[in-house]
């Protein structure tokens, strides 16, 4: 294994190499299997080694890669014709290939709109303390984290963070323009934010037109059991952004919105966005997975998980005393936060990779591919990884 000698210590990685995968299956470099409970945070939505998506991506780089957005990019208009049919919503696209990116394409829409939108101008975006939208200055500061605002300023103005989903409509102001939040919060632990109060936020927004700006990095593409998590709390944003499971692991974000045309012309611009590789990964990936989740295989899937979810919370309820969260979207709330990481290393060690989130929660994103076997599995390993701590 190289050293970290070129590359910046932003991460604690673990020790350890992986080399080939086949779903939720990987391979290290000493040949020891893992079942990955973690699809590369949400990332890898239709399993590692896909064969389709490998094929799909070989056959379009023989011809082209990449053009630039100055020409027309016919698998570009056929994504979001995809991912606007999938959603139901009547929105339109702008790529990016990030979440960030997605997030500050939403902020760009919604400062455009709040500033040709008469008087007095709007610019104040109202964010949720647990949240987290990325890691650019601006989506730094739209996070609501203070420990994430150590260095780095001065940030861009404009940020108003609530408490919780009950404070926002109080913070509505003549200059609010939009409210961002994720449905379920997902660095900040694996947090559903209550359906009601969800539901009649956005319609006193509505009346107010403030845009409804819904995060969906994390919770969108299926990950939640519906093509976006909107969908299954029954709103209607103005802006969704995507970006985590969207590629299948190829880079790509995608901000959506019912304000079809504020941007327009020389407004907004991404190099890379919505590439021919990257648009034919999404294009891909969503064709599966619609017929995946039409077949009632997504859904068979995330019956079995949460029963096995549930039934560890009970068996080991001095460890865990809630399973939360949606679809293939959750976490085990844990009694005591300091076990975690320790938690999370043994369960590696004994072959299932965990993730956590928040302080105290141990956080599972497969692949949406997931088998049964796999899964049970994974769940076998964890058992083991508990009996020894
Ligand atoms: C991961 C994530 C982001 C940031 O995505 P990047 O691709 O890392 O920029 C933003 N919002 C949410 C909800 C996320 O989970």
């Amino acid at each position: 294994m190289l050293s970290n000698s070129y590359v910046m210590p932003t991460y604690a990685r673990a020790e350890i190499e992986f080399v080939s995968g086949d779903n939720a299956t990987l391979i290290d470099a000493n040949g020891r299997d893992y079942i990955d409970f973690t699809s590369g945070i949400g990332v890898v939505s239709i399993g590692h080694g896909d064969n389709v998506l490998a094929r799909t991506l070989a056959d379009q780089a023989k011809k082209i890669i990449h053009i630039s957005n100055l020409y027309y990019i016919e698998p570009q208009e056929r994504a979001a014709k995809k991912i606007v049919e999938a959603s139901g919503y009547d929105m339109k696209c702008f790529f990016g290939n990030s979440g960030a990116e997605a997030n500050e394409g939403a902020i760009k829409i919604a400062r455009k709109y709040g500033e040709v939108d008469g008087e007095p101008k709007r610019y104040k975006i109202i964010t949720l303390k647990h949240s987290f939208h990325g890691r650019t200055i601006t989506t730094v500061k739209a996070t609501g984290q203070e420990a994430m605002h150590n260095y780095f300023g001065p940030f861009p103005d404009g940020f108003v963070y609530a408490d919780s989903i009950d404070d926002i409509a109080d913070l509505v102001d003549d200059h609010t323009v939009g409210v961002m939040i994720e449905l379920i919060q997902g660095e900040g632990g694996v947090q559903p934010i209550d359906k009601k109060k969800v539901q009649e936020l956005a319609t006193f927004l509505k009346s107010k037109d403030v845009l409804l700006m819904v995060d969906e990095v994390q919770t969108g593409v299926y990950r939640t059991g519906e093509f976006t998590a909107s969908q299954v709390y029954d709103i209607d944003p103005d802006i969704i952004t995507l970006a985590k499971g969207l590629g299948g692991g190829v880079p790509i974000g995608v901000v959506m919105s019912a304000k079809k045309d504020v941007l327009g012309f020389g407004d907004h611009g991404s190099t890379f966005g919505g590439n021919y590789l990257s648009s034919t990964a999404a294009m891909t990936v969503v064709d599966f997975l619609n017929h995946y989740k039409e077949s009632g295989a997504l859904d068979e899937m995330i019956i079995a998980f949460s029963e096995k979810l549930e039934q560890m919370q009970k068996t080991h309820s001095d460890l865990f005393n809630e399973a939360v969260g949606f679809g293939l979207m959750r976490g085990l709330r844990m009694n005591d936060g300091e076990v975690l990481t320790k938690l999370i290393n043994l369960a590696r060690e004994n072959g299932v990779m965990v993730l956590r989130a928040g302080r105290n929660t141990l956080r599972f994103l497969p692949p949406l591919t997931i088998t049964k076997d796999e899964m049970n599995e994974g769940f076998k390993r964890l058992e083991k990884a508990i009996a020894s701590l």
